[in-house]
This record gives structure tokens, C-alpha cells and sequence, in this order.
């Protein structure tokens, strides 16, 4: 279905952040697949990681205990605040179970009238009927017929809003603690303190969907670790499967206490595929040293963003972001500029308010952080001369 717009290009292999096109042109992938390939393109080590499991069990059903799974599940509870985790194929699935979660755990403790999720506007949780309902957008919803109920918009940094839609209906909170579609917008620290604060008050769940913003992206594991907060429960998916399909929900044995035997499941959820390599991936990101090397090259490519924005005043407005999740703002649609990087030879990722998202491997190298800015530079040289 015609649902993509796509552009022009095919390609055919890949290495670290590059990727080469069927007529031979090299790109710089500052996309990374929109945050998933978070070690880069065609990476030795996930290599072997998939291969390996691939010659003893593609595939078992969660009858059975499955090996992979348990290892990925001991590593994310150890690194974070979880006790429990389950296993899905997307973000979107994971929004679908963190709701259905939030309900019940309610619905469990006697209180079956909390059934409302208040999310953000702009917030973006995937495509499902759950997540687009979360959304709320009209380009979101718009056609597909009844939106499921529940769910309950607040306008962005609308504090006040905020504090009236949590009620004694509330079931959760659910946010991006860095939105990612929305437009690279950072949710400051001591608004995720008092995010916190008022979910305690009120009884409601808090729940961050770390989809894009989570496994090191901002240079902490995760994104609310810099504010020193925890969820009640967490979305995964994207970058922890490095470009293996994946997600999870992972929660607090309380916050998951109504999720016994039989209230959910997924036939290819926890594939020992998918967890074989989310499993090396999480042990090669949740590393000190890999971290700081995210938090130094995240802090050289902003450098470089704001040398951009000082020497194209007409094409570029300002950089937001935490680590390598970046958002360079522009003043031409987001689009076009998209396209002059295409010419240019660097892949960006539009998001919405006209922010070109740079969401680059995590394992980009010094020189490539250089190489990006002197591409981008060269897009906007273009984008400048096309004006004229
Ligand atoms: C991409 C994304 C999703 C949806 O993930 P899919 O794997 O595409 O279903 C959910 N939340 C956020 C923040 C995302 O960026």
C-alpha cells in the first residue's frame, strides 16, 4: 500500500554508518533506520550474535522456556529499575500492553473507573489503535473510525493542564521523557521530578516510552536515568535490536501485578533470534565507557551543529536534543532540506515543527561526526544557492 512517501534511493549494503545505493553512491546514515541501528550497519558482533542462535532455534513458542529471552530479561532488570519485563515485536505493541497493563493494574487493586492514559500533544507511540488514540492527532486518527476511549490530550509544558487531567480516573501518565517525532523535544529534568511527584500523589502510573530516546541514545542507558526518576513502567523498542525487530515493556512487579498467566501474550514476542542480539547489544551499550563515548561524540556533533547554524543563519534556526539524539532546526521545510541532503550524500530524518533529526549509530567515530557536519554543511551550501 502506498502508504511511504519514499524517496528515490535503494540500497544495498551497509557498514557502520554508511550506506551504499544500487548505483554505487555512498550515504551517511545519520538516521540509523530512525534509531534502531544503534551500532551501525551491518555490525561483526550482532553478526555472530544472530548467526549463531540462527544455527541452533530460529523459533520457539512461550510454551517453553527460551534461553535468549531469560538473558535479555536478567539484563534489563539488572541495569534498571524493572523487576519484570515482556517481550513484543514493535514500540506500537509495547504502547498496546503498557495500557492494557495500566487498566488492569487498577482494575486488580479495585479501582476498574481508573481507565484513562494521559498523554502529550505531538506525542507519537506508534500506529496501532491504542497508540494512535494516545496521539490523538487528527492526521493520526482521522478515518479509522471510532478512536479507543481513554485517552486524554494535555498541551506540551501545559503544567497546569496537566494537574487537572490527573484525576482519580487516571490509570497512567504516559510520556517520552525525549520525543522523538514530535521534534527532538527534551522534557527538562525537574518536569519529570514532578511528573513523578504527582503520579505518586494521585495514584496513576507513570509510564516512559523510551522507544527512540532509550538504550544510550542520549548517553545514559536511559534517557530518564539524567533525571533521576524512575517509571512505573517503560516502552522499548528501536535501537535494542540494533535492526533486529523488538520491543518490550518493562515494569515494576507492582505496576505488572495484574498481569498474570493468560492476560497477554505473543506468538513471536521474545524470539530467540530478536533476543539473542538485543541481548549483545545491551551488554555492549550498558558499559561505562561506551556511554561516555556516546555523551563525547553526542557533545562534538552538537558543537558542530551550532558552528552550522552560526554560518547558515537563513537555513537553520537553533539545535535541541540530549546525546545523539539531535534535532538541528530549520527555517526551510524540513522536507527540502532533507532532499539537498540526499544530493549532498547524508541521510536526515524530518520531524515535526521543521527539525532535521540526526539520530546517527551510537558507535560513530570522531572523524565521521566531522565528516557529517562538512555534508551537512554542503546541503545547506546547496539549499542556499537554490534560493538565490
Ligand atoms: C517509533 C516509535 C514508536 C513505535 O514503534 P514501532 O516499532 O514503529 O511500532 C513508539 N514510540 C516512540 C517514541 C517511537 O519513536
Amino acid at each position: 500500500m502506498p502508504t511511504y512517501a519514499r524517496a528515490p534511493m535503494s540500497f544495498v549494503k551497509g557498514e557502520g554508518v554508511w550506506l551504499e545505493a544500487d548505483d554505487g553512491r555512498r550515504y551517511m546514515d545519520l538516521g540509523a533506520g530512525i534509531a534502531v541501528n544503534s551500532l551501525g550497519h551491518a555490525n561483526p558482533v550482532l553478526i555472530e550474535a544472530l548467526t549463531e542462535q540462527a544455527s541452533k532455534i530460529w523459533h520457539l513458542s512461550n510454551l517453553y522456556e527460551i534461553g535468549p529471552q531469560g538473558e535479555l530479561a536478567d539484563r534489563l532488570v539488572e541495569a534498571t529499575f524493572a523487576d519484570t519485563v515482556f517481550f513484543t515485536n514493535s514500540g506500537t505493541e509495547a504502547c498496546e500492553l503498557a495500557v492494557k497493563m495500566a487498566r488492569k493494574h487498577h482494575h486488580d487493586k479495585g479501582a476498574p473507573e481508573r481507565v484513562e492514559i494521559v498523554t502529550f500533544e505531538g506525542c507519537f507511540h506508534g500506529r496501532s489503535s491504542a497508540a494512535i488514540a494516545a496521539s490523538g492527532a487528527e492526521k493520526m486518527v482521522g478515518g479509522f473510525g471510532p478512536v479507543l476511549g481513554g485517552f486524554v490530550q494535555v498541551p506540551w509544558a501545559d503544567h497546569d493542564a496537566l494537574r487537572a487531567a490527573v484525576t482519580d480516573r487516571t490509570a497512567a501518565v504516559l510520556i517520552e521523557p525525549v520525543m522523538g517525532e514530535g521534534g527532538i523535544k527534551v522534557v527538562p529534568d525537574h518536569c519529570l521530578k514532578g511528573l513523578r511527584d504527582l503520579c505518586d500523589e494521585t495514584g496513576a502510573l507513570l509510564v516512559f516510552d523510551e522507544v527512540q530516546c532509550g538504550v544510550g541514545r542520549t548517553g545514559k542507558l536511559f534517557a530518564h536515568e539524567w533525571a533521576g526518576v524512575s517509571p512505573d513502567a517503560m516502552m522499548v523498542a528501536k535501537g535494542i535490536g540494533g535492526g533486529f525487530p523488538i520491543g518490550a515493556v518493562l515494569a515494576t512487579e507492582a505496576a505488572a501485578s495484574g498481569m498474570v498467566v493468560g492476560t497477554h501474550g505473543s506468538t513471536y514476542g521474545g524470539n530467540p533470534l530478536a533476543c539473542a542480539v538485543g541481548a549483545k547489544v545491551v551488554e555492549i551499550i550498558d558499559d561505562e565507557e561506551f556511554l561516555g563515548h556516546v555523551r563525547r561524540v553526542g557533545g562534538r556533533l552538537r558543537q558542530r551543529l551550532e558552528g552550522l547554524v552560526a554560518s547558515h543563519p537563513k537555513v537553520f534556526a537553533g539545535v535541541r536534543g540530549s546525546g545523539l539524539m539531535l534535532g538541528l532546526e530549520s527555517r526551510v521545510p524540513a522536507g527540502d532540506f532533507v532532499k539537498k541532503g540526499f544530493e549532498a550524500g547524508v541521510m536526515l530524518v524530518p520531524a515535526a515543527e521543521d527539525v532535521l533529526r540526526l539520530l546517527p549509530p551510537l558507535n560513530i567515530t570522531e572523524d565521521e561526526v566531522d565528516a557529517a557536519a562538512a555534508l551537512i554543511d554542503e546541503a545547506a551550501n546547496l539549499m542556499e544557492e537554490a534560493a538565490k
